[in-house]
Order: structure tokens, then sequence, then C-alpha cells
């Protein structure tokens, strides 16, 4: 059998109880897969990257079409790479009906000593392709009750539990179903004090978004504007930042850089250096390609983005606050209500 747990998934629970208690009793915790970690223990992280997905879509995906030994062959010299360049954290971004395996990530943390972050919620973008069946018919609360499930119980019986609350949406205004899934966000939000990081892309659906979380009572500081890139008129960036939110510029490459510097200037110009979240995008590991088809590395941000960040003038503390402040504080577990 695959997926075999090694340890009862309740006593895994339990434990993560006890710890969780001792660690939020008077600092913030971050929920890794392999349970709670101090805020302030986090390190560099990396806020949106994957190690895996799978695009078969959520009517034929399962578990079978990898295997893990194979797909740790190929990553784990990536993530120990990624160890070198100095970040501690990694948030895993594949959220459920896309590849999301809390098992082999939890081997994969174990093995490169890297922290890694899996999340709970539904895709909604790329047509709903990876969206179950069961998100058409249930209502925003039910959604919601079966990720706050995930949250205080652990992902499909394996005891390990979400760091965020992933969810995705399309690139227009939204429609009834993605307003549902929002909403299922904001509630589990409520309930978990998890942190929401929506697929968004362009400001139009970050703004809806934003509406239907005040509506819910949740803040905007609960809410990561992901592939905030995207959106080219920056005085949106500066816009959704002012109202709280975090700016997710996650797709550094190495062509791209000097865009993100403009990116990154134009919020530091505006004092909302401390509303950025950087990453790459990076990784991938293909079922069903060849070999997991061509996997991207996780360094340009190190080796090219903040040399370059540097030299423009950019200081010791702002990196820190890009790299190791704003995740720890946007990833830290409590609920921002309104
Ligand atoms: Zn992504």
């Amino acid at each position: 059998m695959k997926k075999r747990i090694s340890v009862p998934a309740a006593c895994l629970i339990l434990l993560q109880i006890l710890l969780l208690e001792s660690c939020s009793k008077n600092e913030g915790i971050i929920m890794t897969v392999n349970g709670p970690v101090a805020s302030r223990d986090m390190g560099v992280c990396l806020t949106h990257e994957h190690i895996l997905v799978d695009f078969i879509g959520a009517d034929s995906i399962n578990d079978q079409r990898w295997d893990d030994s194979i797909v740790t062959e190929k990553v784990l010299p990536f993530l120990k790479q990624l160890k070198t360049l100095g970040c501690q954290t990694f948030v895993e971004c594949t959220p459920a009906f896309l590849g999301r395996d809390p098992i082999l990530l939890r081997s994969l943390s174990d093995s490169s000593g890297l922290k890694i972050l899996t999340n709970t919620g539904y895709y909604g973008a790329s047509d709903n392709k990876f969206i179950p069946q069961h998100a058409y018919y249930e209502t925003a609360d039910q959604l919601s009750a079966r990720w706050i499930l995930e949250s205080d119980s652990g992902i499909n019986g394996t005891g390990i539990r979400p760091g965020f609350i992933k969810i995705g949406v399309a690139g227009g205004n939204l429609s009834d179903l993605h307003k549902k899934l929002v909403e299922a966000a904001a509630r589990t939000h409520l309930k978990t004090g998890l942190t929401i990081a929506s697929h968004t892309g362009k400001a139009i659906p970050a703004l809806e978004q934003l509406a239907i979380l005040e509506k819910e009572r949740v803040a905007p500081e609960a809410f990561i504007w992901v592939h905030a890139q995207s959106e080219k008129d920056l005085s949106n960036h500066v816009k959704v930042a002012r109202m709280g939110a975090w700016i997710g510029l996650d797709g550094v490459n190495e062509n791209n850089i000097e865009d993100y510097l403009v990116m990154i200037k134009n919020l530091k110009g505006n004092n909302l250096l401390d509303r950025i979240l950087l990453s790459h995008d990076a990784g991938w590991y293909r079922p069903g390609e060849e070999n997991g088809g061509e996997f991207r590395g996780f360094t340009a941000l190190f080796e090219r983005l903040v040399p370059l960040l540097l030299k423009e003038g950019f200081t010791e503390k702002d990196i820190d606050q890009l790299l190791v402040t704003n995740p720890a504080e946007a990833f830290t577990i409590s609920v921002r209500r309104l």
C-alpha cells in the first residue's frame, strides 16, 4: 500500500495540540506538515512554490499516478540546494485535486530539512477543471466544514494539517461558484485562523474577493493576492496593499528580475514594503510526463533578485522584511476579523 501512516493519526493530532498550546501561550505559530512551529523560527521563506502538479483534472486524479520515491529522487536535490542558499521554509501551493500529497511533502521535509506548509481549499481557475463534483451543489458552509475538518483533524487521515487555505478564481468578474469558494474560505478563516492565498492574477477579481471578505467580516490582512504580478497597473498593487492585503509577487525567474525590481520599488516608494510576499511559483514535477517533465529550480530569487535589490539601495533589513518578517506575519495562524 502506498500511503501508509506510521504513527496513528490521532496520536499525531494530540501531540500537535499539545505543541500548539505550548507554542501559542505568548507567540504566534505556523502549521507545517510536521506540526506547529513558532513563527519566529520560520526563517527565510518562499511563499508560493510547488513540488508536484498533476493537470489530469479532478475527475481522474489519484495518488497512484506518481511514485513518491521517483518524485523524491528528482525533487530532493532542488530542495537541498535551496537549503544551502539559506531558505528554511517552503510554502507548497498545490491544492487538493491538483496533486496535493501531504505524505510526500512530510517525507521531503524530513529529508531536506526544510519546513513545508500544505493547504486546504479548492482551485476554481482553469475553467473549474480541478473542482470536485460536490463543490457544485454544496453550500459555502458545507465546503467550509470540509476544510475546517482538514484543519482540525488532518488531511485524509494522515494527521497532517494545512498551514493555509488555497483557493483559485478566474481572471475576470467572479462567477457564482467562485464567489462561493471565497465565502467558504472566509468562513474557514474565521474558524481556523488560516490565511487565505487565492490564485487571482488581475485586480478585478482581487477587489471582488476583498469585497466578499468584508461582507464576511474577514480583514484584508488574512488575504494573499496570489500572482499580483499579472496586474500591470501598479497603482492597484498600492491600493490593495493599503487595504492591508498581501501582494504576492510570486513568479520570479532568471529573465524577469528587472520587472520585479520595478514592482517592489513601487510598493517601497509608498511605504508598503511590509505587504509584499516573494516567490518563484517554480518546481512542478508533472505526473504523466516523462520523468516528471522539466523541473524549475528555486534559485533566481536568491542568486539574482536579492543581489539586484542590494545593488539598487535596498538594505539587509529590507531583504529580511521581504523574506523573513512578511512571510512569518502572513502565515501566522490568527483570526483577522473586521
Ligand atoms: Zn502556483
